[in-house]
């Protein structure tokens, strides 16, 4: 794709991502990533108004981290929920700044998500759907939810099987500390690009068809799906979020696997 050099995100010696060190370089990856994004709603006919970029910044330090604040970004999604705290607590003078919650979440760690947590993308039980509530409840806080649907069906990653999803919302209702916007998925690790739109394009077919007969208080309006190896193809494919990391912050030293444990691929991202 033909990119001018004032929107292009820089790379290192390797071809990798490389890391902002400055506000402007910050600004510079913020304006390719949403450059790329609006020319992938064009080609599907959308609008780039509709996508919402959700930058990722696990793994990355806190000076990382104010660059994105100073460079204009008010939420930021943190996959381990110890490391996020650790962010929110060491950032408490950025009084606006927002914090989605992308990864896996075990009941023990709950009550922490709930204290700092504006959105939480990976819900995939109702046992931690009933103690999200509990703690929200208790916090007077509630949470943007989205639902987790495994779509590539590898059993390394979380998230529902497609066809649980149907019945696992009729029981969110009774939660109702948990506001719930819609479906999040991780697509295939892989270079086969047909294999990888699959994946988006099965949660967004699942979308409209529970829309239908989602209970009242379910709202499925909004799709997550799209990192930074696939972001375009899940754009247009649908998607209404966007969970951008290396594109924005740079490389991570390790490959995924490190991340997610369980995670066979090594692959770091698509190119
Ligand atoms: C890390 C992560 C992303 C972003 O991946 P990048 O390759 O850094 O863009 C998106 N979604 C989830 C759930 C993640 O853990």
């Amino acid at each position: 794709m033909p990119e001018s050099s004032s929107t292009q995100t820089s790379h290192d010696a390797h071809g990798r991502y490389a890391e902002p060190s400055s506000v402007d370089d910050f600004r510079r990856n913020l304006a390719a990533v949403q450059a790329r994004i609006a020319a992938a709603c064009h080609r599907a006919g959308r609008d780039p108004q509709m996508v919402r970029l959700l930058p990722v910044s696990k793994t990355k330090s806190e000076a990382s981290l104010r660059l994105a604040y100073a460079a204009g970004c008010r939420m930021l999604g943190e996959n381990k929920v110890q490391e996020a705290l650790g962010k929110w607590e060491a950032m408490q003078d950025l009084a606006d700044l927002q914090w989605s919650v992308i990864g896996h979440l075990q009941t023990n760690k709950v009550k922490l998500v709930a204290r700092f947590a504006s959105e939480f993308q990976a819900l995939d039980s109702l046992r931690v759907a009933e103690a999200l509530d509990r703690r929200l409840q208790a916090e007077g806080r509630s949470l943007d939810i989205f639902v987790q649907v495994n779509t590539s069906g590898e059993t390394s990653k979380y998230g529902l099987a497609p066809e649980q999803v149907s019945g696992f919302i009729q029981d969110l209702p009774a939660f109702t500390a948990l506001r719930v916007r819609g479906l999040m998925t991780l697509a295939l690790f892989s270079s086969d690009v047909e294999r990888v739109r699959q994946c988006f394009m099965l949660l967004r077919g699942l979308r409209d068809r529970l829309r239908e007969s989602a209970p009242a208080g379910v709202n499925l309006d909004e799709l997550s799906m799209g990192m930074s190896g696939d972001f375009e193809i899940a754009v247009e494919e649908g998607a209404s979020v966007v969970r951008v990391g290396q594109a924005l912050f740079g490389a991570r030293p390790m490959p995924d696997s490190h991340y997610w444990p369980g995670e066979p691929s090594t692959e770091n991202h698509r190119r």
